[in-house]
């Protein structure tokens, strides 16, 4: 696959100016843990001086109590990670710490950057000397003029040239860094307990720690944090609000608000417009747990069919025990859910999914429920079509994984041996954010930036 640098789906949470930064960061992480399984790092400290822990697994195999209690200091910042290129090897997994001037500053990210190679090709030109193919070593590089003396500068003099999806928090001169790019395409709140400040992906992480929302961060901006407060700088003018729909449809947990909105009340909104845009003659209606449980109510709600729990699913098992091979994740699929005999036997049913990628999950969950005796089903997706991959961040990076790029609808039907299958429209789909700017390239093909070497990259 072509190395594009920054390629991650992950969650970012950070603590300023409380006793006990890493135990909060630790909660925080854990609240965040559906942002990615594969690794995760605490760094902690104060006063210049910082100690840090990661490795590969869930927050709490990575951190047991002996280890949190090492972590010292009213400052914390914290990652989780899902791997999607480069796999879970520990020089990938964040925080990154670089030492320079014989000083420390950390950096965690969720993103992607689309103009990796073009940035390290220009500072090659210029005489610097590259060690890796890492992400970490360019923004290092990028930022190390000034870092200390001037780091507002630096940061603006780096992030103008950055294009792509990010979301950073800093750990600089014991000042907390929070930093989304300049189309917000990905999410990060900022919250307060007390006298402290909690950064984080998504709300629900700072509920987690009894955290009160204060605000997002805007696209294009710097908010800085330190004993005086919270301080803004943009470093860009054109800025625009383009949040990455897969964040409302699947990504993000249901009781966040992303931008305004709840996601939750997003997903149900998507349900209520599928019912109305195509109407399905059944029983029940079903959404596959978890993502889909907020649009198959609101399905549900819209056309006055029961809604019912057809399929239940086991808690236990955490992408940590699987493998991304094709046939782990085939049976993945029916180590996770099963279905309750009782409630579809001959019933019709409408099953509500919130997207379909590979098209494999589906292929599973329909043999599962007719095995278990469903009449007929009838399925919605509460998402368009995704027709082409993300650059930004998101586990779906070449076209020929998505069976929607190169499968008619009445195909896919076909294949799954279903009564029928209806996707939501763009149209009702935004609707549904009351066009507020979503980014919708996966449906579209049309991105917010431009995605340098498109063609190289969608193989
Ligand atoms: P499949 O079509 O077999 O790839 O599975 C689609 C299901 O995976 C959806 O219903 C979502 O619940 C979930 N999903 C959607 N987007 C992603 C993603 N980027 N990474 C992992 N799972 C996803």
């Amino acid at each position: 696959m072509y190395q594009t640098g920054m390629r991650e789906e992950c969650g970012v949470f950070g603590v300023y100016n409380h006793s006990d930064a890493a135990n909060m960061t630790f909660y925080g992480l854990h609240a965040l843990q559906h942002r990615g399984q594969d690794a995760c790092g605490i760094m902690a400290g104060e006063g210049g001086s910082y100690d840090i822990h990661k490795g590969p697994g869930l927050v709490h195999q990575v951190f047991r109590d002996d280890i949190l209690q090492t972590l010292t200091g009213s400052i914390a910042i914290g990652h989780v990670r899902y791997s999607i290129t480069g796999g879970s090897h520990f020089h990938n997994i964040q925080p990154f710490i670089f030492n320079f001037q014989k000083k420390t500053f950390g950096l965690c990210h969720n993103g992607n950057i689309v103009n990796y190679e073009q940035l390290k090709e220009k500072l090659e030109q210029k005489g610097t000397i590259f060690h890796s193919d890492s992400d970490s070593e360019l923004i290092a590089h990028m930022m190390s003029k000034d870092v200390y003396e001037s780091p507002i500068d630096a940061l603006k003099r780096s992030l103008v040239q950055i294009v792509g999806a990010f979301a950073f928090i800093i750990l600089l001169n014991d000042e907390l860094y929070a930093i989304r790019d300049r189309n917000g395409l990905r999410p990060l709140s900022i919250g307060r307990l007390e006298d402290s400040f909690i950064v984080a992906s998504e709300t629900s992480a700072l509920d987690a720690v009894g955290a009160s929302f204060v605000r997002d961060v805007r696209p294009g901006e710097i908010v800085r944090i330190d004993t005086s407060g919270l301080h803004s700088f943009s470093y860009t003018e054109e800025t625009r609000s383009e949040l990455c729909t897969m964040e409302y449809i699947y990504f993000a947990r249901p009781d966040s608000d992303l931008g305004d909105m709840n996601v939750h009340d997003f997903r149900k909104r998507t349900g209520k417009k599928l019912a109305l845009e195509h109407p399905a003659s059944a029983d029940i209606v079903m959404g596959i747990p978890d993502s889909s449980i907020s649009a198959a109510i609101g399905f549900a709600e819209q056309s006055g069919i029961p809604y019912e729990v057809g399929l239940i699913k086991n808690k236990y098992i955490g992408r940590t025990f699987i493998e991304p091979s094709k046939h782990l994740r085939d049976r993945a699929v029916l180590l996770k859910l099963a279905a309750i005999r009782k409630v579809v036997r001959g019933k019709r049913v409408v099953l509500i999914d919130d997207s379909i990628v590979r098209g494999t999950t589906l292929k599973h969950i329909t043999h599962l429920l007719k095995e278990a005796g469903t009449k007929e089903i009838h399925i919605r997706i509460a998402s368009p079509q995704i027709t082409h991959p993300c650059f930004y961040g998101v586990d779906i990076s070449t076209t020929k994984e998505l069976v929607m790029a190169s499968t008619t609808k009445e195909e896919l039907m076909e294949y799954y041996q279903v009564q029928s299958l209806e996707f939501i429209s763009l149209e009702k789909l935004r609707e549904c954010s009351f066009d507020q700017g979503l980014c919708t390239g996966c449906f579209t093909g049309n991105y917010v930036t431009d995605i340098f070497n498109r063609d190289a990259k969608e193989q």
